[in-house]
């Protein structure tokens, strides 16, 4: 007889990436920033912990849990910004949902592509929050993975309607000009950093180097600037000259993980800075005149992933999509694990 075993729901890329054409990537992206913002107004219903990272020369991999009295969630992703070499992505991740009372594991899903977006739904939540409301043109500093997915947030959640790009890469930058043109997006391509964000109002670093970068430094911020810093995500991984953190009001999602991991992690332990909750929960301004600089220090929080888990389950449900895997044996006997292994002739006498 076949042993049963308890369906976990599944997404795999190929369907992840169907279910987002099937509903619009832009639908997606805000939905998506609707369940973050849900999720950061009940910040204390949840059980938080900085991610556990294991670095090695070329990267790191970490693993991010959070939970609240109903579901727990887990990511695990790595940042290895060489992995080109191999025809690989820097960034790779999926993920379970689980059910808090009995641990049973509900999902289990990509979050590769699941990631950019989040990524850039949290992004175009902070700078709706952090951003003047004028804001027109932004700087893509950064044309890899990620960049196409934060062009589409600021676009549509923001009224972003010019790009200014730069990467070291251009093969990279003319990528991003292809893909933005096909979505008919307004997108320029620039010589440099300096050249690029000159003008904007919004300039997102989302570069992948294990070092110590100033992408930005000091003299090419203009008051009013919000800058999105997305790449400075690790120990020893910064985008932002130290200066440049010094002269803005600077918002994190969790201060203890971004103290160690954010462009932040440069600066004194007692630096201020003010996690984005407060502001989305209305305790705290957002931007407070039209000439600060604002910093959104993004080092990526599990709570993002649980809202993206969340949003994706949902998602999965309303498209009909019930693709699973027998990942748990039920048991007709829970004591009786043993007895769920198909007795082989000889197994005793193997011994
Ligand atoms: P990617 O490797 O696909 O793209 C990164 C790009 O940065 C590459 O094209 C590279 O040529 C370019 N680059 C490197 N150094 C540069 C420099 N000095 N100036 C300009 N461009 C430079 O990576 P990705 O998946 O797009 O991720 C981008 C970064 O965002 C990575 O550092 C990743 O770890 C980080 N990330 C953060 C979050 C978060 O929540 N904060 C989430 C996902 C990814």
């Amino acid at each position: 007889m076949k042993p049963n075993l308890i369906a976990t729901r599944f997404l795999g890329a190929e369907t992840v990436a169907a279910m987002i054409a099937r509903k619009g990537i832009a639908p997606c992206i805000a939905g998506l920033a609707d369940y973050i913002r849900d999720d950061f107004r009940r910040w204390a219903s949840f059980d938080k912990s900085a991610r556990v990272a294991t670095h090695s020369p070329h990267g790191v991999i970490e693993l991010m849990p959070v939970s609240d009295r109903a579901l727990y969630a887990f990511k695990y992703v790595n940042g290895h910004p060489g992995n080109h070499r191999f025809g690989l992505s820097t960034v790779m991740a999926f993920g379970v949902l689980a059910e808090v009372e009995t641990g049973l594991p509900l999902l289990v899903s990509e979050l590769t592509l699941t990631t950019a977006l989040r990524t850039a739904a949290m992004s175009a939540v902070a700078a709706a929050a952090l951003a003047r409301p004028d804001s027109r043109r932004m700087a893509l500093i950064g044309n890899g993975a990620q960049s196409e997915f934060q062009a589409l947030a600021f676009h549509h959640l923001l009224g972003i309607t010019q790009f200014h790009l730069y990467d070291t890469d251009a093969a990279a930058t003319a990528k991003l000009l292809a893909n933005l043109g096909r979505l008919g997006l307004s997108a320029r391509a620039f010589g440099s950093t300096r050249e690029a964000v000159c003008g904007c109002d919004i300039v997102a670093t989302l570069t992948a180097d294990k070092s110590r970068a100033a992408i930005l430094t000091p003299d090419m911020i203009e008051p009013g600037m919000h800058i999105n810093g997305v790449g400075g995500d690790c120990p020893g991984k910064t985008e932002l000259h130290p200066e440049v953190l010094r002269r803005a009001r600077v918002f994190v999602e969790y201060e203890p993980q971004t103290r160690v991991e954010g462009d932040i992690q440069q600066l004194p332990a007692d630096f201020p800075v003010t996690e984005l909750w407060r502001v989305l929960a209305g305790a705290v301004a957002g931007r407070r005149a039209a000439d600060e600089v604002t910093v959104f220090d993004s080092v990526g929080f599990a709570l993002e992933d649980f809202s993206a888990l969340r949003n994706m389950r949902d998602l999965a449900e309303e498209l009909g999509i019930d693709a699973s895997i027998p990942l748990i044996p039920e048991l007709p006997d829970p004591k009786n694990l043993f007895g769920y292994i198909p007795v082989l002739p000889g197994l005793a006498r193997a011994a």
